[in-house]
């Protein structure tokens, strides 16, 4: 079942977006050579506990932490640990946060100092796959024009999407229904609905698009050692147009 939301349901989800965004300002902050990854995720418990939040990825599934923190290669799921990031590196950052029920999902790539021009094009691609997302978030629009407009995006800039992992319905859970894919055909699927919340989350590699799965039981990277870029953010369909929820 697919859930619209009301305008103040999306408005406590908003508050709990604004949580995951200062997680992300911290992060960002702080990520720099010779850091861990580990004291990453610190910096952002200490926002949920300072906000009154709680985590939605700390325990989902055994999870060990508050953010997941993919180096490089690493496309999604890396676990924070005594990785020490280098000039070069470029780490996804992904997490959320839960206000009085109500849960916030979003993720963004960075580069650790210096990094090359084709990192920072990925990084771009990424961002721009996501724009072209939300910019087709309109009620009467449908899932698949969401995916195309991500994929489409991805190829334009040389790089491809994952298929194995897609986005999903945000509310009362991180992941409702329905499933948001990063690839799809214009006007299939789902229509979009006001008060309709979907995390939209394209996962943009350099290379193939093939992914494996490290033996932590966690940590998906790429096949062909090819670096990968996360964007995500909760975004609420309304009648004005498609709405960031997890936005400072
Ligand atoms: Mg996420
Ligand atoms: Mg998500």
């Amino acid at each position: 079942m697919v859930f619209r939301r009301k305008p103040d349901e999306v408005a406590v989800m908003r508050r709990a977006g604004r949580v995951v965004a200062e997680m992300h300002a911290v992060c960002r902050e702080a990520t720099a050579p010779g850091v861990t990854t580990a004291h990453l995720d610190r910096l952002a418990r200490d926002v949920l506990d300072r906000r009154g939040a709680t985590s939605n990825f700390l325990g989902y599934h055994g999870f060990p932490a508050v953010i997941c923190a993919s180096v490089n290669d690493e496309v999604v799921h890396g676990i924070p640990g005594g990785r020490t990031l280098e000039a070069g590196d470029i780490i996804s950052i992904d997490c959320g946060a839960i206000i009085d029920g109500w849960h916030g999902d979003a993720a963004f790539t960075m580069g650790v100092g210096e990094i090359s021009a084709d990192d920072d094009a990925l990084i771009e691609t990424g961002r721009r796959s996501l724009d072209a997302a939300i910019e087709v978030m309109h009620v009467g629009n449908t899932i698949g024009d969401i995916g195309h407009a991500t994929e489409s995006t991805a190829i334009a800039g040389g790089c491809s999407v994952l298929r194995d992992y897609t986005g999903h319905g945000i509310g009362r859970a991180m992941h409702e229904a329905p499933d948001v894919p990063n690839h799809g055909k214009p006007g299939k699927g789902r229509t979009l609905k006001a008060g309709m919340v979907l995390a939209v989350e394209p996962m943009v590699v350099a290379g193939d698009p093939e992914v494996a799965e490290l033996d932590d039981g966690w940590t998906v990277v790429t096949a062909d050692g090819s670096r990968a870029v996360h964007w995500e953010h909760s975004i609420a369909i309304t009648d004005d147009g498609p709405q960031i929820l997890t936005l400072l």
